[in-house]
C-alpha cells in the first residue's frame, strides 16, 4: 500500500516536511560522498555578500547553481560545492558608514581604521542566517560549514601571491593616469566597475562657450569686434581647468561675422550649431588654426590654483599674468557633435590627459578628491554638479557664454552609491591586463557559454576592448596592496605571503594576533635592501573583485595548502551561473586573474542570466516599492513552483519579468497537474492493492501503454540532451508536454480501465504503465523540483522497494531504453490529439456538447501517408470526438457545406456532421444521465468502488432511454440495477431536465 495521497495538498507544507527528512538522513552530504570514485564536477560559488537581505534574484542564481550538479551528481559525478562570501569592499564600508553617521574619509580616519574596520567585520554577517535559511528553504544544496570567507587571512593571504606572481611579471604599475573617480567615496573605480553604473537619460547642461582669441587669426578681418573660438561641453565644471583647444586638421572651418563678434567653428557643424544673424566670412582649413592663441576662460593665478607643465612629471609653473592657451591639432575631434573645437581639460578626460602629455599643455586641477571646487572662484567650495550653474553665471557675466541648453544623455554613476562619476586624473595601480589581452581572447574560445552570444557578445566586446585594470582603491576595508614602499629612496617591494614578510630584515611592527588588515599590516615595516631606509606599506587596498576573482586558488590557500588543485580536477570549474551584468564583473575578474597566471581558462561553462525585472518591466528598488520578498513568494506557492517558474518561463539569458500570478499559474499547470496525476495514481492502486515490480510486470501492452512508455524513453533522451547543454529550460519544457499528454491523453483514455472492476491483464498493464512513468518523472525532476521529486519517489518507490536509495537525489538518473521508442506510434498520437482538438473545436463551435453522439466527421490531412496513420487511430478520435465515423477526405473536397462545422488549423481541417437523429439523440440523453450519477455518487460521498442501486423516475421516452442503454449505465456508474419508481429511504436524490425531459434519479449505497 502506498501513502494515501490527498488530491489538495499544500506545496510549502509538504516541502518544509521533505526538508526535515533531508536533514535527518544527511541526504546532501550523502549524495556527494556517495560519488567520491566518480569524475569530478566542479561548481564555483559566486561569493554573494551577506551584508544585506537575500533578494530574489538572488535565489534566481541559486537555483541555476543547484539544478546542473543535482543532475550531475545523479549522473555519477563527484560534485562537492562549495558556499562563499565575499566580506570586502565598498559596499560594506557604505553600510557601516550610514549606521555610524559617516559621510567622508576624513570623518572614518577620525573615528579610527581598527574601529571601522572592526564594525566592517561585523557587519559582513549581519544577514548570514536569513542567506543560509533561503539557501535551505530553496534547496540550494551548498556546503555552508567550509564556505570560504574573503577576509581571512589564508585567503588573503593566496591574493598577495597572486598579485606577487603577476609583479614579478611586470604586470602591476603605477600609473598617473585619469580614472573615473567616485567623489562621494573617495576612490577609482575601474572599468568594469564604471560599466555597472551607466544611467541613460542624466539630464546635463549642454553649453557653447566662446574663448577670446588673442593671436593667430586670419589677416583681414577688421579689428573692431572681437573674435571667438566656440566649443562646446555639458561638464562646465571643467571649464577652469581649461588649457587648450583642438581641432581637426583636415576639416573645413568657417569664421563667421554677426553684429558684434566673429566665431569660428567647423563648417560641417554650423548648421546644426543654428547661429542666426551670422554670415560666413572666410573659410580655412584646421591646420591654418593650429598654434593660435586665446585667452584662458578663468586664468588660475587670479583664484589660488597652481599651473603646471605636462611632461614626465607635473612641473609648477610661475604665475602670469596675460596666460594665454593655444590650439592644437588633434584626430580625435569629432564633426559629429559640438562645434569641431574641443575644449580640453587635461586633469579631467583620459583624452586630454594623453594629448597633454604629448603636447606640453598646461594642467589646472580646480577640484579635490571629493568633487568640491578648491580655490577661491565665485564657486569654489561647491560639489562639481552645484558648480555647473555657477560656472555659467560667471562666464555669462564676462560675455563668454553663447548659448545654453539641456542635454539628456548617458552618463556613469558609482555603482554603490549613486554619485555622479568625475574623471580625474591620479595615481592608481594598475594590473596590465592589455599584455595578455590574446590570451584572454583565446581562452575564451574554450567557454562554453549559455545563451551563447554573450560569447562572442557581450563578453567577447569587453575582451576585445581590454583596458588594463585600474585595482587599487584608497579605501579601508579590503585586501591590502601588498607593496612595500622605502621612506628614504622610494623602492618598492611586493610580498606574496606573511612567512616572507616576516623573514625581511629588520622586520617589525608584529602585535597577535595576526590580522592582514588595516591598520594592523600597516604597522609592519623592514628594512629597505637598498639603504637601509624604514619599508612602510603603500596605503591603498585592493579592488574587491580581485578577491572573488581570485576564489579558485584562494578558497584553497594555493600555493601554501593544496598543491594538487590543478591535478586533481578542482581547477577550472565545470560550471558557473550569475547574472549577466558579471560579465564585467566576476565572470571577468575569475577569466582575467586565470589568464594572468596560469595561461588558463578558469570556467568551462557558464548560464549566464537575465535580470529579474518586476512585472512590468521595471528594475526593482526599494524607492519604488516594487521589490519582490522571496519569502513571500515561496510561503505562498513553495519553493518548487518558483524554482520551476525560472527554469521555464523564459530562457536563462532573457530577462525576467517577475509576475506572481506567473508562478501561481505554472504551479496551477505544471506542479498541480503531475500532483493530480499522482494522486489519482496513488489512491486506484491502493483500492486495487497494486504493487509494482511482481512477476505480472510481462503483461502484454496495450498501444496506448506502448505510445506513453515510447514518449518516456523519448523524454529520458531529451531532458538529458537538455541538461547536457545547460539548458534546463528546453528540458523542463519537454517535461511539461509529457506531462500533459500523460494526464490529459493517456490517464484521461485510460480512466475506465483502472476504473473497471475485474482486475484482469489489461488493467495491470495500465497500472505497471503508470507507475514506471510517475516512478520514472520522480527522478527526471529530481534536480528541477527537489520537494516534489523527492515526495512522489519516497511513496512510490522507497515504500516498495527496500533496498532502493533511501532518496530519490541519492539514485540514479534514468537511461532510457531507446528500443521502446516508437516513432510512428508517437507520430500517429499527435495526429490523433491534433485531430481530436479541431474536432472538439468544431463541436463547441456548433454549440453541440461532446456527451451528444455524432454521425461523423470529415478529415483533411496534410498527406496520403497521414491518411494511413488516421486509419489507425481512427477508434480513437471516435471516442474522443463523440463520432460513429471519421473519414478522410481529398484536398480538393469542400468541407464547408451545410449540415457540416469546420475547423482548420494549417493544413489540417475537421468537419463534424450536425444533424442529430432519434437514436443519435437517446443515447446522448444516456449520456447525460450517466454523468449525472456519477456527480451524485461524489455529492452522496460514495467511495469511487462502491457499487450502488439507481433509481429513476421519468416520462415514456426517458423509461426507453433507461431500458435501451441500461446495460451502459450500470457499467458507467457500478449500478447494479437500475429500479424504475420512487426511491425508499436513505437515497440521494436529485431532479434533472436532459434534452427537455423530466427525470428524477437517486442512489444508494450497496452493503
Ligand atoms: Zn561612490
Ligand atoms: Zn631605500
Amino acid at each position: 500500500m502506498f501513502q494515501p495521497v490527498n488530491s489538495r495538498t499544500s506545496f510549502p507544507q509538504l516541502e518544509e516536511k521533505i526538508l526535515g527528512l533531508w536533514r535527518s538522513k544527511n541526504v546532501f552530504a550523502r549524495s556527494v560522498e556517495a560519488r567520491r570514485d566518480g569524475c569530478r564536477f566542479v561548481l564555483y560559488e559566486g561569493p554573494p555578500t551577506a551584508n544585506g537581505s537575500p533578494g530574489i534574484h538572488h535565489v534566481l542564481a541559486r537555483v541555476f547553481k543547484d539544478v546542473i550538479p543535482r543532475y550531475k551528481t545523479m549522473k555519477g559525478y563527484y560534485a562537492p560545492r562549495i558556499a562563499g562570501w565575499d566580506t570586502h569592499g565598498l559596499p560594506v564600508e557604505l553600510e557601516v558608514e550610514k549606521a555610524l553617521g559617516l559621510t567622508s574619509k576624513r570623518d572614518i580616519e577620525d573615528f579610527g581604521i581598527d574601529k571601522f574596520n572592526a564594525r566592517c567585520r561585523e557587519s559582513v554577517f549581519s544577514y548570514l542566517k536569513q542567506w543560509e535559511a533561503i539557501t535551505e528553504r530553496i534547496a540550494f544544496w551548498v556546503d555552508l560549514d567550509r564556505a570560504y570567507v574573503t577576509m581571512n587571512n589564508d585567503y588573503i593571504e593566496t591574493v598577495w601571491w597572486a598579485i606577487k606572481q603577476m609583479w614579478d611579471k611586470g604586470l602591476i604599475y603605477q600609473g598617473y593616469k585619469v580614472t573615473p573617480h567616485c567623489p562621494r567615496c573617495g576612490t577609482s573605480l575601474s572599468s568594469h566597475e564604471v560599466a555597472l553604473g551607466y544611467q541613460d537619460d542624466t539630464e546635463d547642461p549642454s553649453v557653447y562657450i566662446k574663448f577670446r582669441i588673442i593671436k593667430g587669426l586670419p589677416e583681414g578681418l577688421s579689428k573692431d569686434k572681437p573674435s571667438y573660438f566656440l566649443a562646446w561641453t555639458t561638464t562646465p565644471w571643467t571649464l577652469p581647468g581649461n588649457t587648450a583647444l583642438a581641432v581637426a586638421p583636415d576639416a573645413e572651418y568657417s569664421v563667421l561675422e554677426g553684429e558684434e563678434d566673429y566665431l569660428v567653428l567647423a563648417s560641417a557643424l554650423v548648421g546644426v550649431v543654428g547661429l542666426e544673424g551670422y554670415r560666413v566670412k572666410e573659410k580655412l582649413a584646421g591646420s591654418q588654426l593650429v598654434g593660435a592663441e586665446y585667452e584662458p576662460l578663468f586664468n588660475p593665478h587670479e583664484f589660488g590654483v597652481e599651473r603646471r607643465r605636462m611632461g614626465l612629471e607635473l612641473k609648477v609653473q610661475e604665475p602670469v599674468k596675460d596666460l594665454t592657451y593655444r590650439v592644437i591639432g588633434a584626430d580625435f575631434v569629432s564633426l559629429d557633435e559640438g562645434t569641431g573645437i574641443v575644449h580640453m581639460a587635461p586633469a579631467y578626460g583620459e583624452v586630454d590627459y594623453e594629448a597633454g602629455v604629448e603636447h606640453g599643455l598646461d594642467f589646472v586641477h580646480t577640484v579635490d578628491l571629493q568633487g568640491i571646487v578648491t580655490g577661491s572662484y565665485p564657486f569654489s567650495g561647491k560639489f562639481v554638479k552645484e558648480a555647473d550653474p555657477l560656472v555659467l553665471v560667471e562666464l555669462e557675466k564676462k560675455n563668454l557664454l553663447f548659448r545654453r541648453e539641456k542635454i539628456r544623455h548617458t552618463y556613469p554613476f558609482c555603482w554603490r552609491c549613486d554619485t555622479p562619476l568625475l574623471y580625474y586624473a591620479k595615481q592608481t595601480w594598475y594590473i596590465r591586463t592589455t599584455a595578455v589581452k590574446d590570451e584572454l581572447i583565446a581562452r575564451n574560445d574554450e567557454i562554453n557559454w549559455y545563451p551563447e552570444h554573450i560569447k562572442y557578445g557581450r563578453f567577447g566586446d569587453w575582451l576585445q576592448n581590454n583596458v588594463d585594470w585600474a585595482f587599487s582603491r584608497e579605501r579601508y576595508w579590503g585586501t591590502p596592496l601588498p607593496v612595500w614602499q622605502c621612506e628614504s629612496c622610494g623602492n618598492y617591494e611586493c610580498l606574496g605571503g606573511v612567512r616572507e614578510l616576516e623573514e625581511k630584515p629588520g622586520f617589525s611592527g608584529f602585535k597577535e594576533p595576526l590580522d592582514l588588515h588595516r591598520p594592523f599590516v600597516d604597522e609592519l615595516t623592514f628594512d629597505c635592501p637598498k639603504c637601509k631606509g624604514k619599508m612602510r606599506r603603500v596605503s591603498e587596498v585592493i579592488d574587491c573583485w580581485f578577491d572573488s576573482g581570485a576564489m579558485p586558488i584562494a578558497q584553497h590557500h594555493y600555493p601554501y595548502e593544496n598543491k594538487s588543485l590543478f591535478k586533481d580536477g578542482r581547477f577550472p570549474a565545470d560550471y558557473i551561473s550569475e547574472a549577466v551584468d558579471q560579465t564585467r564583473g566576476w565572470f571577468y575578474s575569475l577569466h582575467a586573474i586565470a589568464a594572468l597566471l596560469f595561461n588558463r581558462r578558469c570556467f568551462s561553462n557558464v548560464i549566464c542570466l537575465g535580470h529579474v525585472l518586476d512585472a512590468r518591466g521595471e528594475k526593482m528598488s526599494k524607492a519604488k516599492g516594487n521589490v519582490v520578498e522571496p519569502w513571500a513568494v515561496i510561503n505562498k506557492y513553495g519553493a518548487d513552483a518558483l524554482r520551476w517558474y525560472f527554469f521555464t518561463s523564459t530562457a536563462a539569458g532573457n530577462v525576467y519579468r517577475f509576475d506572481e500570478s506567473m508562478v501561481a499559474e505554472l504551479s496551477r499547470r505544471f506542479l498541480s497537474t503531475l500532483w493530480n496525476v499522482y494522486s489519482f495514481f496513488v489512491t486506484y492502486a491502493n483500492i486495487d492493492r497494486f504493487t509494482p515490480g511482481g512477476e505480472e510486470i510481462s503483461v502484454e501492452l496495450s498501444e496506448l501503454d506502448r505510445w506513453i512508455i515510447s514518449e518516456l524513453n523519448q523524454l529520458i533522451v531529451d531532458v538529458d540532451n537538455g541538461l547536457d547543454g545547460y539548458n534546463p529550460t528546453e528540458a523542463g519544457r519537454r517535461v511539461e508536454g509529457f506531462v500533459d499528454d500523460l494526464s490529459n491523453w493517456y490517464v484521461r483514455r485510460s480512466r475506465r480501465r483502472f476504473w473497471k472492476s475485474e482486475s484482469d491483464a489489461d488493467k495491470l498493464a495500465a497500472y505497471n504503465t503508470l507507475y514506471e512513468c510517475l516512478a520514472t518523472l520522480s527522478k527526471l525532476l529530481a534536480p528541477f523540483i527537489p520537494f516534489l521529486a523527492e515526495e512522489m519517489y519516497q511513496n512510490l518507490v522507497c515504500s516498495v522497494f527496500t533496498g532502493a536509495p533511501d532518496s530519490v537525489h541519492l539514485a540514479d538518473f534514468p537511461v532510457a531504453d531507446e528500443a521502446k521508442i516508437d516513432k510512428q506510434l508517437g507520430d500517429d498520437i499527435r495526429l490523433a490529439m491534433k485531430v481530436s482538438s479541431l474536432g472538439r473545436a468544431a463541436r463547441s463551435q456548433a454549440g453541440i456538447k461532446v456527451r451528444q453522439p455524432l454521425a461523423k466527421a470529415l478529415v483533411k490531412l496534410q498527406s496520403g501517408k497521414e491518411g494511413e496513420a488516421l486509419k489507425r487511430v481512427a477508434a480513437q478520435i471516435l471516442e474522443e470526438i463523440n463520432v460513429k465515423g471519421v473519414e478522410s477526405v481529398g484536398g480538393d473536397v469542400e468541407l464547408d457545406k451545410p449540415g457540416y462545422e469546420v475547423v482548420s488549423e494549417g493544413s489540417y481541417s475537421v468537419a463534424i456532421a450536425t444533424e442529430i437523429s432519434p437514436g443519435l439523440q437517446a443515447e446522448g440523453v444516456a449520456r447525460e444521465v450517466v454523468r449525472r450519477l456519477q456527480t451524485m455518487r461524489r455529492s452522496a460521498g460514495f467511495d469511487i468502488a462502491d457499487h450502488i442501486t439507481t433509481y429513476y423516475q421519468g416520462e415514456a421516452y426517458i423509461g426507453k432511454v433507461m431500458a435501451d442503454f441500461a446495460d451502459y449505465i450500470k457499467q458507467e456508474t457500478l449500478s447494479r440495477e437500475l429500479v424504475e419508481g420512487v426511491p425508499g429511504e436513505g437515497v440521494f436524490t436529485e431532479s434533472h431536465k436532459l434534452s427537455g425531459y423530466e427525470i428524477s434519479l437517486g442512489v444508494k449505497r450497496l452493503a
